[in-house]
């Protein structure tokens, strides 16, 4: 049998998006279905979540329910693998404290995706945590605190492109030390494998960097994870709807699995293509075009012969958009029928799961108890290679005993 352990996760802060679909779902559920695995884990990131919406609670509380549904209705199976809730499993929590001591300021601040979704979420330039609960906000703005000033005398390191400091005052510890959080999460599971896309390698390095650093210093516990990126290169970071870098929640620029089909039409046809194709006869650019990232990410052979049968290859179609003489209401509407089919059984199974929501909340309960009881037998072999296991190390106790024995005579 397999001796792979695979865990992944995503963050309830909103429905899951095709770019979850391309960039991980999918291969999730190839992975459980090949049955290649020794234990498959898949898990919804509260805790994470909370750490840049702390302030609005209720976000995260209603979309629970909507990832899990996502989950269930790409395929995800409950009878296979384990789901569940990641802040009911209070031992992710205390193994990221020990992992905090095992990591620098300095090293989190060269993490490339937080950096730049510090960015994304405005924690570089306005005090957005405190300034919303003191009002202190724009105050803050100008004093430079130890961490900035470390940065200044990096050079840029610590700074964006618009030469804004990064780690503004602003910034949450929790969000700051997410990365660390997602270490815990990994190795509290021995995951072998994390199927996720492009923009977590630098979370996966960081993992691995914990780890090794750890059974350096306690002695061999925790697992080295991989990540496993998609094979297609267009799935890697599925970029928005309107051609920015990557479709994010946060960014809401989004065709979701949930949506209808006339609902992902209209936002096929609201895409961003290439700005220099005016008119059809314009000869037009495929790269950093959003429709034929799309087209490379779901588009197959046969989605030729069923939608677009004058074209043999999308090898055919891109070559001649190039030419000129392709309209771009011919490509999204061919990319619209295409995500529809694939769409069209995944909103299915939705409907169907959505009839007994008590029932996935069942699922995420039980799903949470027996995913507790691997990080707490991997707590446990944590505790004892750190030494603080002090009530069961029956040898710590005689000693005690015998060196307290010998100081009364
Ligand atoms: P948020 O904006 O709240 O961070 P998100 O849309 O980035 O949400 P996450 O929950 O952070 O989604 O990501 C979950 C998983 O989906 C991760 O493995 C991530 O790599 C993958 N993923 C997210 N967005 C994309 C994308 N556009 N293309 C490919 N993979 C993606
Ligand atoms: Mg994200």
């Amino acid at each position: 049998m397999s001796s792979k352990v695979i865990l992944t996760g995503d963050r309830p802060t909103g429905r899951l998006h095709i770019g979850h679909y391309v960039g991980s779902l999918r291969g999730r559920v190839e992975i459980q279905n090949a049955m290649d695995y020794k234990d498959m884990f898949v898990f919804i990131a509260d805790a994470q979540a909370l750490t840049d919406n702390f302030d609005n609670p209720e976000k995260v509380r209603q979309n629970i329910i909507e990832v899990a549904l996502d989950y269930l209705s790409v395929g995800l199976d409950p009878n296979k693998i384990t789901i569940f809730v990641q802040s009911m499993i209070p031992e992710l929590t205390e193994l990221a404290f020990y992992y905090m001591n095992l990591v620098t300021v300095a090293r989190l601040q060269r993490n490339p995706t937080v950096k730049s979704e510090i960015q994304m979420r405005g924690f570089s330039k306005a005090d957005r945590a405190e300034g919303k609960e003191q009002g202190t906000g724009s105050m803050k703005q100008g004093v430079v605190n130890p961490v900035q000033k470390q940065d200044a005398s990096e050079g840029c390191a610590g700074h964006g492109e618009d030469n804004q400091p990064v780690f503004g005052s602003g910034l949450p510890v929790g969000f700051f030390t997410y990365p660390i959080s997602q270490a815990a999460d990994i190795t509290a599971f021995k995951a072998t494998t994390v199927p996720a896309g492009e923009d977590q390698k630098p979370m996966i390095e960081q993992t691995v960097e914990i780890v090794r650093k750890f059974n350096s210093i306690y002695g061999q516990t925790l697992v080295e994870p991989d990540i496993l990126l998609p094979s297609n290169s267009a799935c890697l970071r599925l970029p928005g709807t309107d051609g920015k870098a990557k479709m994010s929640k946060s960014l809401g620029n989004c065709i979701y699995l949930s949506e209808s089909a006339e609902e992902v039409n209209k936002k096929v046809m609201g895409m961003y293509t290439d700005p220099l194709h005016i008119s059809i006869n314009d000869p037009g650019h495929i790269e950093g075009n959003t429709v034929f990232t799309y087209l490379d990410a779901f588009c197959r052979q046969e989605h030729f012969g069923l939608y677009l049968p004058e074209y043999a290859s999308l090898d055919e179609l891109k070559a001649h958009y190039q030419r000129g003489g392709l309209g771009d209401v011919k490509i999204k509407k061919f990319l619209g029928k295409i995500l529809n089919q694939e769409l069209e059984p995944i909103r299915e199974r939705r409907k169907e799961f959505e009839k007994d929501i008590p029932e996935v909340y069942n699922m995420l309960q039980k799903g949470s108890r027996k995913a507790r009881e691997v990080a707490a037998s991997t707590m446990d072999d944590v505790r004892r290679a750190m030494k603080i296991n002090y009530f069961e190390d029956k040898q710590l106790i005689a000693e005690q005993a015998e060196r307290f024995k010998q100081q009364k005579h």
